[in-house]
């Protein structure tokens, strides 16, 4: 009983780490966001929706300057203020704008949006637990290597969510008459529409894009489904 103590201990730590941010992103979102109302946007989004035979795809505009598309453990989708401005000032199109929501819906679709929230509570019970039965075989350097395994395993799986939601928002995109080609060049626009101010929101929701991997998978993407005409 002694030993597995600590393990227990770090388990019901993760559970009520996870509760906990749930909680708080939900009552954050609900206090900072509206629905989208916006005529242009809307005729995108309802071309999204009809390919997927969905009535329509509700948008919340998230009240945050850094420009960025979120996806909420809840399902609900979010255009960040700042992302918006970026449209209304004509430097991202509609079209874009529908990828953005595309690889949103992505990640909901996928179930990254509630497991991402599981890593980012999760990732700290785990660091601690492998520490616990790390640092009892291997004295001093155990900490360490649990703490590189757990930030490892988390930046492997957002990693791998990202190309993800791309691929799912490509089949989209493609489904919806839009093509792949707007996802593409937002991405080529991405690292500079999020070079400012970067990490003011909660650093869970925000996912970390290799661009130029990004833009070369999905031309590998498309490759593939030329191939299979
Ligand atoms: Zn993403």
């Amino acid at each position: 009983m002694i030993r597995v103590a600590p393990i227990l201990l770090a388990i019901a730590y993760a559970l009520i780490a996870y509760r906990f941010s749930v909680w708080r992103t939900n009552r954050e979102l609900d206090a900072r966001s509206t629905e989208l109302a916006d005529p242009e946007l809307r005729a995108v989004t309802d071309r999204l929706a009809r390919a997927l035979g969905v009535r329509r795809i509700p948008v919340h505009i998230y009240e945050i300057d850094p420009v960025n598309g979120l996806a909420a453990p809840d399902g609900r989708i979010f255009i960040t203020r700042g992302f918006y401005r970026k449209f209304r000032a004509g430097e991202v199109t509609a079209e874009e704008m529908a990828s953005v929501i595309a690889h949103e819906l992505g990640h909901v679709a996928l179930g990254h949006a509630r497991r991402r929230m599981i890593d980012f509570s999760g990732q700290n019970a785990v660091r601690t637990a492998l520490m616990m039965v790390l640092g009892r075989f291997i004295p001093f350097v155990g900490a360490w290597i649990a703490s590189l395994v757990a930030s490892l395993l988390a930046a492997g799986l957002s990693r791998s969510d990202e190309y993800e939601a791309d691929e799912y928002a490509a089949a989209l995109l493609a489904k919806a008459g839009i093509g792949v080609g707007p996802q593409k060049t937002l991405l080529a626009k991405l690292e500079a529409l999020t070079e400012s101010r970067a990490g003011v929101a909660p650093a869970w929701l925000m996912s970390h894009p290799r661009t130029a991997d990004r833009i070369a998978a999905l031309e590998k993407l498309e490759a593939r489904w030329d191939r299979r005409g």
